[in-house]
C-alpha cells in the first residue's frame, strides 16, 4: 500500500465528492491527461511506417475517444455501435473495423460511414462484404484475419495458434485469398494477425511481428499480391498483480527497428491496435467499505460496488490491485468497525459468491468508511461489467 504512487488530482477529487454527497461513494476517475501522456509516449516512439489505431473496445467512452483523437492514427471497431461512437467525435478518422459475426447492416452501415478497412473474419464475410458492396456500387478494403498454424505460448490469452472463433485457418488461405481476386468490388489489402494477449514481454512481441512479416511476405509472394497493411493486433499486456513487471515498450520499438530494417515490406504500412495498453492506467475505480465481517475465520470488506461495475479481477481471476484511502468521518453513534494487520477478500455488494475483486490482500488498517481505490481500471472496468445485474446504482463517471 503505497500512498505515495497516488495521484494527488484523484484524491483531491474523491475527497471532493465526499463532500457533496452523503451515501458511500462508487466512482470511476479517469485522469485524461494521463491518458494523453500515455497515447503520446506510444505513437511517439513508433518507426516509420507504422501507425496506431486505438482499440475502442477497451473503453469507448465519448471523453477517452476526444482525448485520443488528436493523438492516434485511427480508431478500431467491433461493432456498428462502436463505428457510430467513433463517429460522434470525428467524421473522418480512419477506421477499422473487426470482430466476429458480422452482420449485413453492419458492414453497409460501415461502409456508408467510409471505414478504412474490414477485416474479414471468415470466408462467408468475404462474400458478404462483396455482395454488399457491390450492391452499394462501391469498393470495400479488406484484411483477411488469419489464425495462424504456430503456437504462441506465454501470452495469457491466446487468439491464434490454436482453435478459436477468430479469423480464418491459416489452413484456408488459399481458399480465402483465391477468392478475394475472383470476388467483385473487394480489394485484398493485407492481412490481419491478432494473436496475442496482455502479453508482457517486449522481445516475444518483436519477435511475434517477425513472424508475421516472414508469413506475410511468403503469402504475397506466393499469390502475387500487392498490399499495403498488415495489422499487428493489439495486446500489450499491463501487469495486475506485480507492479514491478511492465511491458517494456522502449525496448520493444528499438527491436521493432531491427526487425523491419530485416524484414520490412516495401510498401507495406505496419498497423497496431492495442485498447488496454494505452487506457488501463489512466482509470481508478473508487469504492467505499460498507461493512466488515469475518465468516470461519476469514475476512471480509464488503464494497458500494463490486464486480458489476468492475468485472476485470472476476473475468482474469486476479486479485485487483487497490490503495486504501483513509476517511476519518464517522456520523454514527455506535462505534466504527475496523481490523488491523489481516488478510482481507473484497466482496461486492451482489448476492453471488464470485463478486469478489481481491483475495486475501494483508491490510494493516481497514476501517468501514474507508474507500478502496482499485488502480489500472481503465480498461476493460466498466465497459465488459453487467451494469443491471441486481439492479445497484451505477457508479459515477469523473474525468480529470
Ligand atoms: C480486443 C482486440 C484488440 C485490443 O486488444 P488489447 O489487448 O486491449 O490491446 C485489438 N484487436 C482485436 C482484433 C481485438 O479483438
Amino acid at each position: 500500500m503505497n500512498q505515495t504512487v497516488l495521484d494527488g488530482k484523484v484524491l483531491t477529487t474523491i475527497k471532493e465528492w465526499k463532500q457533496e454527497h452523503s451515501q458511500p461513494i462508487s466512482a470511476f476517475i479517469y485522469d485524461l491527461q494521463a491518458l494523453r501522456e500515455r497515447a503520446r509516449q506510444t505513437v511517439s516512439g513508433l518507426p516509420e511506417g507504422c501507425r496506431l489505431f486505438y482499440a475502442i473496445k477497451a473503453n469507448p467512452t465519448q471523453e477517452i475517444l476526444k482525448c485520443l483523437e488528436p493523438i492516434v492514427y485511427g480508431f478500431e471497431a467491433a461493432s456498428i455501435g462502436e463505428i457510430r461512437k467513433i463517429r460522434q467525435v470525428s467524421s473522418d478518422k480512419p477506421v477499422i473495423f473487426g470482430g466476429p459475426g458480422k452482420k449485413d447492416n453492419e458492414i453497409e452501415e460501415a461502409l456508408l460511414l467510409q471505414v478504412k478497412l474490414i477485416h474479414a473474419e471468415s470466408i462467408l464475410e468475404l462474400r458478404r462484404i462483396s455482395h454488399i458492396a457491390t450492391r452499394l456500387g462501391i469498393q470495400a478494403s479488406v484484411l483477411i484475419r488469419v489464425n495462424l498454424r504456430a503456437s504462441f505460448p506465454e501470452a495469457t490469452l491466446i487468439m491464434a495458434g490454436r482453435p478459436t472463433q477468430f479469423g480464418i485457418d491459416e489452413e484456408q488461405i488459399e481458399d480465402a485469398i483465391l477468392l478475394t481476386q475472383s470476388l467483385p468490388n473487394l480489394q485484398l489489402e493485407g492481412f490481419h494477425l491478432h494473436s496475442i494477449s496482455n502479453n508482457l514481454d517486449a522481445h516475444l512481441h518483436a519477435r511475434l511481428i517477425s513472424v508475421y512479416l516472414e508469413r506475410v511476405k511468403g503469402w504475397r509472394e506466393r499469390f502475387g499480391l500487392t498490399l499495403n497493411y498488415l495489422n499487428a493486433g493489439g495486446g500489450f499486456g499491463i501487469s495486475y498483480t506485480d507492479s514491478e513487471r511492465k511491458f517494456e515498450w522502449d525496448t520493444f520499438v528499438s527491436e521493432l527497428r531491427q526487425v523491419l530494417y530485416q524484414n520490412a515490406i516495401p510498401g507495406v504500412e505496419l498497423l497496431f491496435e492495442p485498447g488496454r495498453y494505452i487506457a488501463a492506467a489512466c482509470g481508478y475505480y473508487a469504492t467505499e467499505v460498507v461493512d466488515l465481517k469475518c465468516n470461519h475465520g476469514k475476512h471480509y470488506a464488503i464494497l458500494r460496488g463490486g464486480s458489476h461495475h468492475f468485472r476485470l479481477p472476476g473475468a482474469w481471476q486476479h486479485s485487483h490491485p487497490f490503495e486504501i484511502v483513509p476517511v476519518e468521518q464517522w456520523n454514527y453513534p455506535f462505534g466504527r468497525p475496523e481490523v488491523w494487520d489481516v488478510e482481507i477478500t473484497v466482496a461486492g455488494e451482489l448476492c453471488t459468491p464470485k463478486d469478489v475483486l481481491a483475495r486475501d490482500i494483508q491490510v494493516s488498517r481497514l476501517r468501514v468508511g474507508d474507500i478502496l481505490l482499485f488502480t489500472l481500471a481503465g480498461a476493460y472496468g466498466w465497459t465488459i461489467s453487467a451494469h443491471d445485474f441486481l439492479s445497484h446504482e451505477h457508479p459515477d463517471h469523473i474525468f480529470l
